[in-house]
């Protein structure tokens, strides 16, 4: 363990009930994929407060760490991480004043979308089924079905380890762009978003909800653990469809395999190991390469 995390873990477990410290963690607990060896340390902040404090002190011992949300876009090494992961999951609280909805960076974006519908809010409906957290999806501009947080977003509110303050941003700050955001290229951390939502109808909302969840019950392997899209949508192509002419789906190496329902998918078939994963994405990447001669960008963010 590097100096820096000894110093962050002394200090985390001195701080009290409000932060939860655990040694050795498996990431494959805590992301979608089921994959990922041990973090150093795991720190689960249980307020605003605290969180801020933990990122401020790993900042301060220069202690390598990544903030996880839903862990749902995200492989992480077999060998685990030598940091210390700080997950949002205990920040969910949800409030909102007429059409404004302000979440805290943990509550799911599933939740979130319930909590409009049951106020006769619409906007996010988009968003149903999306398996990330508000801060993950406010950093990668999550979307869906014609819509992007980039649609909906009035503003989020930050904390900068630089500065050590607690910052907002405004939707033009964000520079938001396809699965990108200024949170992609700088150390700010989101502790909670703003939603600007639209007056509608509680069964309309609904209605469309289930549609979009029946949608990808339909089209995407939600029965196996996967991280959603592997490669982001090249300029005038279909990803799906590319590796499914390049007879790929069912492709496997170790536990790792291409969707047989939705090519656009890695799944893990019950022992994939980050290895298996990287070397599947290579080769989709070959093949589409001497194929189409189109270069695919991974989407999904590797943690090592
Ligand atoms: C079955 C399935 C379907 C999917 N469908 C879609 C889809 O339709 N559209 C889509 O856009 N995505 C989809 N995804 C991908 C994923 O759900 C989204 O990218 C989601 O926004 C990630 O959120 P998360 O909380 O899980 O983030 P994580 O995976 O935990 O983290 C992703 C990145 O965000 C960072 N991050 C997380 N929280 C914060 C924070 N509070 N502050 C700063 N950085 C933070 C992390 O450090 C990491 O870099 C799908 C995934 C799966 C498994």
């Amino acid at each position: 363990m590097n100096n820096g995390i000894g110093k962050l873990k002394e200090w985390a477990e001195a701080y009290g009930e409000d932060l939860c410290v655990l040694s050795g963690e498996p990431m494959s607990r805590h992301t979608s994929f089921r994959i990922g060896g041990p973090a150093a340390l795991f720190l689960i902040p249980q307020t605003q407060e605290a969180f801020c404090a933990a990122i401020r002190q790993a900042h301060e011992t220069e202690a390598r760490f990544f903030v996880l949300g839903n862990g749902s876009n995200v492989l992480f090494d077999d060998a685990g991480f030598d940091g210390a992961v700080i997950a949002t999951s205990a920040l969910d609280g949800i409030t909102f004043d007429g059409e404004l909805l302000t979440a805290e960076a943990g509550a799911s974006l599933s939740a979130v979308c319930k909590t409009a519908r049951d106020a006769s809010i619409a906007g996010l409906e988009f968003a149903y089924g999306i398996p990330g957290s508000v801060g993950g999806a406010v950093v990668m501009n999550a979307g869906a079905y014609g819509g992007e947080i980039k649609d909906v977003l009035a503003e989020s509110v930050a904390f900068d380890p630089a500065l050590g303050e607690i910052v907002r941003l405004s939707l033009d700050e964000h520079a938001y762009g396809y699965r990108d955001s200024i949170y992609k290229h700088t150390e700010r951390i989101v502790l909670a978003a703003s939603f600007r939502l639209v007056p509608g109808d509680r069964g309309e909302i609904g209605a469309k909800m289930n549609d979009i969840a029946g949608r990808r019950v339909a089209k995407q392997p939600l029965e196996y653990p996967s991280a959603g899209s592997v490669f982001k949508r090249p300029e005038g192509h279909f990803v799906g469809q590319m590796v499914e002419e390049s007879d790929l789906k069912g492709y496997r190496i170790g536990g790792a395999e291409v969707s047989e329902k939705h090519a656009g998918f890695i799944v893990n078939r019950g022992s994939a190991t980050s290895r298996d994963v990287l070397a599947l994405v290579e080769h989709i990447r070959d093949v589409v390469r001497k194929n189409y001669a189109v270069e695919l960008e991974c989407e999904i963010i590797h943690v090592k």
